[in-house]
């Protein structure tokens, strides 16, 4: 890149390590981002000189706190729990929650970091944030979730609100987490904000498509990808990876499309199943009986498990990284590009290292990242913002096409930001620079604040 565009970007990746000790991930998504907007950076030195860069890689309000509760053999268990507010120059803040024993401050502020920019491509109005625990909701028993929810929403509840912080799920935070911080927040407060968190149950204020959303968008967003270039889904293979609501729902969308999904995978290992997942045992094993892709396998004639190794072995024509950060490594990549890759979708946050996307560029195989790709899951939530705020209820039907017209405008926009800086069909520096706009533009305006 240029001298000009180093001067500018340098300093700030200096100042951003240099303030965020040990948090990799975030440094990793603050690289990907600022390296690739240089063309906007070129054209608009008004967004450098109001100081849009520093005031972006810091996040507005972050909140880190203690929640004690009592396990099932009455010990005092005490967990860490954040809340990083990253960006409300376009709405009020919204993201969701992550329990997992990975979660650290600098993995909620790269979660934020990107949450700020994917909701800027959904054209939604909501800013971006993030949260969760380094609680593990696997292995617990009911009663230890709710009274660790509970105790979780005893803090964050005065950071929330409808106008001010909406949460939702993530990794480990599903129905059941959302139905007991959803109760906590009400009884608190003594009112029925419907508004306040998205991911509700349908009968008490959720939204039709929320849970198959995320999913569903991915492969929505794939569709327009393959089609640009002139192939579809139908007849092809995809390698699903994780087994959690991106990745069940990513599953019946390619399966629904006429593709073929053979995998799906979870810590113990992975289960290929060429005939193609089966996709309501998959939920059975997974979602009902909070159980392994192994007992998946032993259940399903034909399946078979594979625990060592990586789902990425398994030759395909469609990979989509459904799980976790950094699950796609460039030896993962080159893999995949000599078995004969034709696109990757990320359905799950920065699940590809910087290593792994340079393998994908340099083969040209089409690569959608995750701030566009996944955006389904955080619009769908904007949706039911907007049935809540109105009392409304609309249909699967309805929803469905909506969230589909959603995503093919996010493949719209991120494909025309690419052509107009040069990069076309770099779907990477096309999300980077249509969101980066969006949100500076919104700043700008509304001054140094
Ligand atoms: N956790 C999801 C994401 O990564 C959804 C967030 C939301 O719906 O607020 O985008």
């Amino acid at each position: 890149s240029s001298p000009s565009l180093r001067r500018v970007v340098d300093p700030i990746l200096e100042t951003v390590a240099a303030r965020n000790p040990g948090e990799p991930e975030y440094m990793q998504a603050v690289h990907e981002v600022l390296e690739s907007i240089a063309p906007v950076l070129d054209e608009r030195p008004d967004y450098v000189e109001a100081g849009i860069l520093e005031r972006l890689v810091e996040p507005e309000r972050q909140v880190v706190f203690r929640v004690p509760w009592v396990d099932d053999d009455n010990r005092v268990q005490v967990s860490r729990g954040f809340r990083v507010q990253f960006n409300s120059a376009l709405g009020p803040y919204k993201g969701g929650l992550r329990f997992h024993s990975s979660v650290n401050l600098g993995i909620v502020k790269f979660l934020g970091f990107e949450q700020i920019f994917k909701n800027a491509l959904t054209a939604q109005g909501i800013g971006g944030a993030k949260g969760g625990s380094d609680f593990d909701p696997h292995g617990r028993s009911d009663g230890e979730v709710m009274r660790f929810c509970q105790s979780f929403m005893d803090e964050l509840y005065r950071h929330l609100g409808e106008h001010t912080d909406i949460p939702a799920g993530d990794i480990g935070v599903g129905a059941r987490e959302i139905g007991y911080l959803f109760g906590r927040y009400r009884k608190i407060m003594n009112r029925h904000e419907s508004g306040m968190f998205t991911g509700k149950g349908v009968a008490w204020g959720g939204a039709e498509v929320r849970t198959e959303a995320t999913g569903y968008g991915t492969v929505f967003f794939l569709e327009q990808m393959l089609e640009r270039s002139g192939r579809a889904i139908e007849g092809l293979n995809a390698v699903v990876s994780g087994s959690g609501n991106v990745a069940l729902y990513a599953i019946e969308k390619i399966q629904q499309l006429g593709g073929t999904a053979i995998t799906a995978s979870d810590s113990s290992g992975y289960v290929v199943d060429e005939k193609g997942i089966d996709l309501d045992l998959l939920k059975q094993v997974k979602e009902v009986e909070r159980l392994r892709v192994s007992d998946y396998a032993e259940r399903r004639p034909g399946a078979h498990f594979v625990r060592a190794g990586s789902v990425w072995d398994v030759p395909t024509d469609i990979a989509l990284p459904c799980a976790t950060q950094n699950e796609l490594d460039g030896a993962a990549a080159a893999t995949l590009v000599r078995q004969g890759v034709t696109a990757v979708a990320e359905g799950a946050n920065m699940p590809c290292t910087p290593e792994a996307i340079e393998a994908f560029r340099e083969s040209s195989v089409l690569f959608a990242p995750g701030k566009a790709a996944n955006a389904g899951g955080v619009a769908t939530s904007a949706l039911e913002m907007s049935q809540n705020a109105s009392r409304q209820r609309w249909s699967f039907a309805d929803s469905e096409d909506r969230l589909r017209a959603i995503m093919t405008s996010v493949h719209d926009m991120t494909y025309e930001s690419s052509e107009r800086h040069g990069a076309r069909g770099d779907y990477v520096i096309g999300a980077n620079t249509a969101s980066f706009v969006k949100v500076a533009d919104a700043m700008l305006a509304q001054g140094v604040i």
